[in-house]
């Protein structure tokens, strides 16, 4: 069994860069009926395009992004990155592709409390068990593009709510992902730090021509943002 097969059919041929959304339905089961959380959801995003997603709680916003993310399936309906069409390949295989191609970063910052500033960055070779000198390097200097030039040994305690935001930027840069996802990335934030930190995401996703998605609750955010998406009840208008 192979575990990192890209082969037949999780190679889609046409539209083969970006990423590209087709009639996404997702429904859970209940013990009454199924709850339909999103009812086809369909748009595509080319190699450097920025997008919000706005509209009120509920509407399905994270679960659309968790199934961007390959976190949730759909349950129907395709989605493709860069021509991968991640639910067709086998758990290794799934995660790894998420791990080299997608990076997240949550309202909630989620570092490790016990690892430094530049450790949270390097987790995920950190967690392989092989951090190269290239690697610690790459995460310093992310660390510099973020503004946390000499913040590398802190802990998270010891920084501010919009320093550990920035170490978890810098930490869903480190492996150059294609797609980068945000899922209320200033929901804790007050006004002037959640803007310079959409400004940040903006720019470094900009520079490294990743896709960024961003949800969010802040119009503030949202108008940052050259193009944007309202989710209502499942569905984008
Ligand atoms: P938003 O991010 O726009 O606030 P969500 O995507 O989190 O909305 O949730 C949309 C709907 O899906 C909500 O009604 C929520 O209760 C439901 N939902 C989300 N996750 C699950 C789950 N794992 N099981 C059942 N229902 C869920
Ligand atoms: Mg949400």
């Amino acid at each position: 069994m192979s575990s990192t097969s890209t082969t037949s059919p999780a190679v889609v041929p046409a539209n083969t860069t970006g990423l590209s959304v087709t009639d996404v339905r997702k429904d859970y089961s209940t013990p009454a009926e199924p709850l339909v959380v999103l009812r086809g959801v369909s748009f595509s995003l080319g190699a450097g395009e920025r997008v919000a997603i706005v509209g009120p709680s509920g509407s399905g916003k994270s679960t659309l992004l968790n199934i961007l993310g390959t976190l949730d399936e759909p349950t129907a309906g395709q989605v493709t990155l860069d021509g991968i069409n991640p639910f067709s390949l086998r758990p290794k295989a799934l995660a790894k592709f998420r791990s080299e191609k997608i990076g997240f970063v949550f309202q909630d910052h989620h570092l490790l409390p016990q690892c430094t500033a530049l450790e949270n960055v390097l987790v995920s070779r950190l967690a392989l068990g092989n951090v190269s000198d290239a690697d610690s390097a790459r995460g310093s200097e992310l660390l510099k593009e973020v503004g946390l030039e000499g913040r590398a040994t802190h802990l998270p305690a010891e920084l501010s709510g919009g320093e550990r935001q920035r170490v978890a930027i810098a930490r869903a840069l480190m492996n150059r992902p294609r797609l980068l996802l945000c899922d209320e990335p200033t929901g804790n934030l007050d006004t002037q730090t959640g803007q310079a930190i959409g400004e940040l995401l903006i720019r470094l996703a900009t520079e490294s021509q990743a896709i960024l998605v961003a949800v969010t609750h802040s119009p503030a955010l949202a108008s940052m943002f050259p193009r944007q998406m309202g989710m209502v009840d499942g569905r984008l208008t």
